[in-house]
């Protein structure tokens, strides 16, 4: 019998479930780091790629509570840690109630654990959350299955914290194709309008020229993969544009599980689709490009010199 029949949850309704409730602990972790002055910046590869106490606690706390309750999950976490007992508080065993009651798209719903591919960004927009850009920061964790992101959750740590002290801070946005996004409030820029939205931390001469070659209206330089993300439901932006590597499968996953939920479509700059399997290499080699509408102008505007460097 189908699990819809059977009236027991999907399997990936009650993984999308326990990621909203392990993602708002992960958010919770990332403030409370902050908070605590001790952020514990290490760099990785340099400067600009950096690593916090946050990134850390945050990564153990969601792979250990979601591999807990999904042993023969595949989950893929940005940050490489020394395998060790993870501390029993930062483990969440909650799960959202109004996620557990959504009807599962019938192609999702006889998914089994062992077929899906979970990609963890404990932090997005590492460089911007030590600058105090704290509206930059997302949690991210991406669903995948087939090699496509069937579902994502992007948990905002300090949503609303431009309010001041007293503030309700956060919130967690997810959506699953076929079936729904939520936790915000759609919203586009005007048809005639090209705002893009592009990197702050990781720029270079091809980056501008290609955002350039796209005669943007306006151009907004944020951190974040997930930030982007938000700025183009939210009506923010047009197009986040990227015509570098750099951005990884963690980075893109979750947000375009969200963004095709509405629509939109996130792809490299050729315009083809990533892959989200297992074995795939992580970095996004040739480029993001994402829009709410009209993908097809933003490919069609790439230059031919950044198509031949991004491969
Ligand atoms: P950004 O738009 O610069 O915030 O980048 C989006 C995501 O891609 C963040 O997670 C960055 O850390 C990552 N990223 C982009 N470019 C680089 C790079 N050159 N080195 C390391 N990480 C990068
Ligand atoms: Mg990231
Ligand atoms: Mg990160």
């Amino acid at each position: 019998m189908s699990s819809v029949m059977s009236g027991n949850p999907a399997v990936v309704m009650r993984l999308v479930a326990s990621a909203y409730a392990v993602a708002e602990k992960a958010g919770a972790i990332v403030r409370k780091v902050l908070h605590s002055g001790e952020l514990g910046i290490v760099e990785k590869t340099g400067a600009n790629d950096l690593q916090t106490l946050a990134d850390r606690l945050a990564q153990q706390s969601i792979c250990a509570s979601l591999s807990k309750r999904f042993p023969k999950l595949t989950i893929i976490g940005e940050e490489e840690l020394p395998a060790e007992e993870v501390n029993e508080d930062l483990i969440e065993n909650g799960q959202a109630e109004e996620i557990l009651q959504k009807t599962c798209p019938a192609e999702y719903s006889d998914l089994k654990e062992e077929e899906l591919v979970v990609w963890v960004d404990p932090l997005d927009g590492t460089k911007e959350y030590t600058e105090g850009l704290l509206d930059n920061v997302t949690v991210l964790i991406g669903i995948a299955y087939g090699g496509r992101a069937i579902a994502g959750v992007i948990n905002q740590p300090f949503y609303n914290y431009q309010l001041g002290p007293g503030a309700n801070l956060g919130r967690t946005i997810w959506g699953m194709p076929g079936l729904g996004a939520f936790g915000f409030q759609l919203q586009e820029v005007p048809d005639e309008r090209r705002i893009i939205t592009t990197t702050r931390s990781h720029s270079n001469k091809t980056v501008m020229d290609c955002v350039d070659a796209m005669e943007p209206h306006e151009v907004i330089r944020v951190g974040g993969a997930g930030n982007k993300i938000i700025q183009l439901i939210e009506g923010k932006a047009s197009a986040y544009v990227f015509a570098s590597p750099g951005c990884k499968k963690w980075d893109t996953c979750a947000p375009e599980a969200i963004l095709h939920t509405v629509g939109g479509k996130l792809t490299d700059m050729h315009g083809n689709a990533y892959c989200y399997d297992a074995n795939v290499k992580h970095m996004n080699s040739a480029g993001v490009l994402a829009t709410l509408r009209n993908h097809q102008y933003y490919t069609s505007r790439v230059p031919q010199s950044v198509l031949q460097a991004l491969k």
